[in-house]
């Protein structure tokens, strides 16, 4: 199928319709058809961000296996557990590719003295901002997609997540090859394949980010997403906010 930014841009009955066909017609393949439809469509200016959770790992063994050669990311905010920078190595060195540390300029101490010690505490959307949102603006800047690992079972913000999106914050398509996958159905192609995972996750932590921001949590929480941000109100980072309907 032929298809450009201009179309999601230019008009916006035509984007939507555009969009509505591409889901239906993802809603009945698989994971797999997106992605390679991504790369049929976007080539290498279609990039794959991962934070190193259960999803990324599924979607870099799948581009692996249909031999996707893409720029993949990570958003490195210097706030990282070891566990997560050691399951990067690990997944280089196990699929023989180069992750590329995406991260802000800010280095912690200049954003303790600009702003406070804790910044996290204090006002987690602007450290996140800092820290997540404006590297990822910064780095998606010249490309046309971006694929993520979120999924509709994960939280309530992300129930209505699409196979693909226009994200008008980064003004590139989203590709969200796993939308529709449950966490069991997740872990279950992991342990099926032997993927590495972080294995913090085996430790009670069923999502995780920055180390001031992620706690282990109580092994019946049902939320995919609990333990981040534990006692207040914020449930993402800001980075997919802008598709969240
Ligand atoms: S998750 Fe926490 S530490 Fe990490 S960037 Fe956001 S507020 Fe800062």
């Amino acid at each position: 199928m032929d298809f450009s930014k201009n179309e999601l841009t230019s008009n916006e009955e035509l984007s939507n319709e555009l969009l509505r066909g591409l889901n239906t017609q993802f809603g009945l393949a698989g994971p797999d058809d997106v992605l390679l439809w991504g790369y049929d469509t976007f080539g290498t200016d279609m990039v794959l961000g991962t934070g190193f959770g259960p999803s990324g790992m599924f979607l870099i063994y799948r581009l692996w296996e249909l031999g996707i050669e893409i720029p993949i990311f990570f958003l490195d905010t210097h706030l990282l557990f070891d566990e997560t920078y050691g399951l990067k190595d690990k997944v280089e060195e196990r699929f023989d590719i180069r992750i590329t540390r995406v991260s802000t300029r800010l280095s912690l101490d200049e954003q303790a003295e600009e702003y406070d010690e804790k910044l996290w505490n204090k006002d987690p959307n602007k450290c996140c901002y800092l820290r997540k949102v404006l590297p990822l603006q910064n780095y998606l800047s010249d490309k046309k997609a971006w694929i993520t690992g979120v999924r509709r079972s994960q939280s309530e913000t992300r129930k209505n997540t699409q196979y693909v999106e226009w994200d008008p914050d980064n003004e590139v398509v989203k590709l969200n090859p796993l939308a529709s996958y449950t966490t069991e159905e997740v872990w279950n192609y992991i342990r099926s394949k032997k993927l590495p995972y972080n294995p913090l996750h085996d430790e009670g932590y069923p999502s995780i980010g920055c180390i001031p921001c992620t706690e282990a949590v109580e092994q019946t929480a049902s939320d995919e997403r609990a333990g981040r941000w534990n006692g207040s109100e914020k449930t993402e980072c800001g980075i997919h906010l802008s598709t969240q309907k």
